[in-house]
């Protein structure tokens, strides 16, 4: 379905229009000069806009990774990735016939692994449904796995010129200041939505909506906006009422929980050390790391160690010297891995909570997926578990 239209377009860029009335909360987009506000932000795209890798190709394939990759991700961490990701995978097909672990191994270090397992599993719905090709059609975009409404929106209107609206973090932001939104963003969903459709430029929604992103992310930052610079300053509701600092308003947020984690280094007689692949679901699905499991009230590292082992595992381990400590933030919780060299003593390795587990060298670790604060262990071992040991 295409998005509604239903402001007057009149203003030339030097036609200024003045700030309507406004009470709390309420959006005046309908009010505004629409006009003004497609002219102003194109004008100021063409000249600021930030020179990137996907804008310069039309390939929906390549535009759709590079949502994705953007979804959690700024955008200087996700260049390289997804240089590397089209030189691995340079077509849907690629894509689809990977094996999944080559897939978590590329994106290893961008986190929300959820979100390589579904281009992964999309890629594969494109093979079957739509012979490879990326269709043009909302309704067939917002049918495969892990594509929402704002990421449609990128990928069709970057890919095809479609005038289809986005709402991601950084058009929020814009929007909310733009409306002076007195309330959390996510409260009032609706409303933004039919904002971004209202001011799309339906000649031009492929440089519009990337203007629009340019805005949020380079202009109307989070934290300290820079207004002076702004092509919509003088129809801002928020620059108006001096609110610009503080909105858009955030959600009163919970503290956030945090895990202590004992973790095994277990070698085998032969050098090798004991890994295994996660369950598929979750965070980290699918992804291989040391085994180990949460600190229990009252217990010490060493005895967590042992206990969490001979449950997911099976087998009877001597708990030896600290290798590292590692703290990691997650976007919900923190943890931190107390992670210690282990010698096996007794029992065939079972993958009682896992999918597969492994012996491998040293030297054999970097073959494969690890979380992020897995690789910080690896390090650590490549550094100073292998001269001690050979
Ligand atoms: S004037 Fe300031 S607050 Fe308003 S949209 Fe521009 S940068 Fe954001």
């Amino acid at each position: 379905m295409l998005p509604t239209f239903r402001c007057a377009d009149s203003a030339s860029l030097g036609d200024i229009p003045s700030i309507p009335p406004l009470e709390d909360g309420a959006c005046s987009i309908p009010t505004l000069d629409v006009g003004f506000l497609r002219r102003s932000l194109l004008a100021w795209y063409a000249q600021q806009g930030r020179s990137l890798p996907w804008r310069e190709t039309r390939d929906p394939y390549a535009i759709w990774i590079s949502e994705v990759m953007l979804q959690q991700t700024q955008v200087k961490t996700v260049i390289p990735y997804y240089h590397r990701w089209l030189e691995q995978f340079p077509t849907v097909t690629a894509l689809a016939q990977a094996d999944q672990q080559q897939v978590l191994k590329v994106w290893q270090g961008l986190g929300y692994y959820a979100r390589a397992r579904r281009l992964h599993q999309a890629a594969q719905q494109l093979l079957e449904r739509h012979q490879g090709q990326f269709p043009s059609s909302f309704d067939a975009v917002m049918a495969l796995a892990g594509i929402g409404q704002t990421t449609a929106g990128g990928i069709l209107s970057a890919a095809f010129n479609l005038p289809y609206p986005i709402l991601d973090g950084n058009v929020k932001r814009v929007l909310a200041r733009l409306c002076a939104i007195q309330e959390p963003p996510n409260r009032r969903l609706k409303q933004l939505w039919q904002v971004s459709s209202e001011v799309l430029d339906t000649q031009h929604p492929r440089d519009f909506n990337q203007a629009l992103m340019d805005l949020g992310a380079t202009v109307c930052t989070p934290k300290q906006p820079q207004c002076d610079r702004c092509p919509w300053q003088s129809v801002c509701q928020a620059y108006a009422r001096n609110l610009q600092t503080q909105l858009p308003m955030s959600e009163p947020r919970n503290p956030i929980p945090h895990k202590q984690i004992g973790v095994a280094v277990i070698w085998n007689e032969q050098g090798q050390i004991l890994i295994d692949r996660r369950r598929p679901e979750g965070l980290l699905g699918g992804m291989w790391e040391f085994p180990g499991g949460k600190i229990e009230p009252g217990e010490t590292v060493e005895a967590c160690i042992q206990r969490e082992i001979q449950e997911e595992l099976a087998i009877d381990i001597a708990v030896g010297d600290r290798l590292i400590v590692i703290d990691h933030a997650y976007s919900h919780f923190r943890v931190t891995l107390n992670v210690h060299h282990c010698s096996h003593l007794n029992g065939d390795p079972q993958p009682l909570e896992c999918d597969e587990i492994r012996w491998v060298r040293p030297d054999e670790l970097e073959q494969y997926p690890f979380p992020k604060a897995n690789v910080q262990i690896i390090e650590a071992i490549l550094a100073t578990a292998i001269p001690a040991r050979s």
